[in-house]
């Protein structure tokens, strides 16, 4: 169905530059766009080429863009087999980088007294099957989504928050220094597991204990957002474990594998994705100098200085996680000095609870 002129309005999935298209009739009648842009389109008369302009733009010449058809089929033609890559398997992928990288001191002291520790364990996010979401990729090629102007009531929930980024990037450190400046104000999720409880530990808290039985019923019925398992146990996170951070008004941060964000975007949840991403191979090397880590080969996950490899792994993966997932990040933050990228967080944070974004239209109805 043609769009009603200029009032319809795209996030553009991925990059184009006609002067690289040899379809286009004409390459000075293109319009050139980056992934994420939001495009406003003037016309869809034309099954293969649409007329569009950037949105805000006030030039009122619009210009030529690939049909979202149009171009899932190229993009179709040229990856048939549209990335599937294989879950890497291993054990303890978890983090401990930060430890001489900030100013550690009350950090640990709050992660005593708030047992925030298990939860950073957390990473360890490689174990995770999705059998779903290995289809999912193969049918689902970005090109356009239909947006539209959102802003949360007073009244509403908190958007769902997550967060992704590579081993060791830091983003547990970030996480944390966001919920020790408001614990009142955000909030994490307490995991399941089917491992007994130990010590001090009480259901509810550190973790949900429940039944091998009942975990794997629960995955049956999509329970969870992700799971593993580790040492003969099953561990992971529910969905209703969100809601239930959602329902107490606060803002429920979440760090989960690229991959599973798409199950996320829901009119539920309204997910804001924030990719944390590793500076230059340089800037990893003077920065994280004092810092550990504990390495994805590590079985007893004890935390060690980072190596050059685990720079290298670091870089590798968040340019693997911004090419197949990037168009599903509403914010890219590098974390390069942790001050500057924790300021630059706790602005997001403020934006997204006052400002207006464009989100998929589904999630306004
Ligand atoms: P522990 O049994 O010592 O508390 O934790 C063992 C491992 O379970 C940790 O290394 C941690 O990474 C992992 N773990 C804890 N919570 C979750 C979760 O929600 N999902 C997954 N996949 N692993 C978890």
């Amino acid at each position: 169905t043609p769009a009603k002129e200029g009032k319809m309005f795209i996030r553009a999935l991925f990059d184009y530059d006609p002067n690289e298209d040899k379809a286009i009739p004409c390459k000075e009648a293109g319009l050139a766009f980056r992934k994420g842009d939001i495009l406003q389109i003037m016309s869809q008369d034309d099954a293969t080429w649409w007329q569009a302009k950037h949105e805000g733009d006030a030039n009122p010449r619009a210009g030529l863009i690939p049909s979202k058809h149009f171009q899932e089929r190229r993009f179709a033609l040229r990856r048939p087999e549209v990335q599937i890559q294989p879950l890497k398997i291993s054990n303890r992928k978890s983090y401990a980088e930060c430890a001489g990288h900030n100013s550690g001191s009350h950090l640990a002291g709050f992660r005593r007294s708030f047992r925030l520790s298990r939860k950073d364990k957390k990473t360890n996010k490689s174990m995770y099957e999705c059998k779903k979401s290995d289809q999912y990729d193969t049918a689902d090629i970005p090109t356009y989504e239909e947006v539209a102007k959102y802003r949360r009531q007073p009244n509403e929930k908190y958007r769902l928050v997550v967060l992704v980024g590579p081993v060791g990037v830091g983003l547990n450190e970030l996480k944390r220094k966001l919920l020790i400046s408001d614990t009142q104000h955000y909030g994490v999720t307490v995991p399941h597991t089917t491992r007994a409880r130990r010590g001090q530990e009480s259901d509810g808290v550190e973790y949900i204990f429940i039944s091998k039985h009942l975990f794997e019923t629960d995955v049956q019925n999509n329970k969870f957002i992700e799971y593993g398992e580790y040492k003969n146990n099953y561990y992971g996170t529910s969905l209703d474990s969100v809601r239930s951070v959602l329902a107490k008004n606060k803002v429920c941060l979440l760090d989960v594998q690229p991959h599973t964000v798409k199950h996320l975007r829901t009119y539920e949840f309204k997910p804001f994705v924030i990719f944390i991403k590793p500076p230059s191979l340089d800037r990893l090397r003077e920065t994280r100098k004092n810092a550990k880590i504990i390495s994805s080969k590590d079985d007893r996950g004890t935390a060690k200085p980072f190596t050059e490899e685990d720079f290298q792994e670091m870089i590798k993966s968040a340019q693997v996680m911004e090419s197949q997932y990037g168009h599903l990040f509403d914010k890219v933050i590098v974390n390069d000095d942790l001050a500057t990228a924790y300021s630059e967080l706790k602005t997001t944070f403020d934006r997204l609870e006052t400002e207006t974004f464009w989100v998929p239209v589904s999630w306004l109805h």
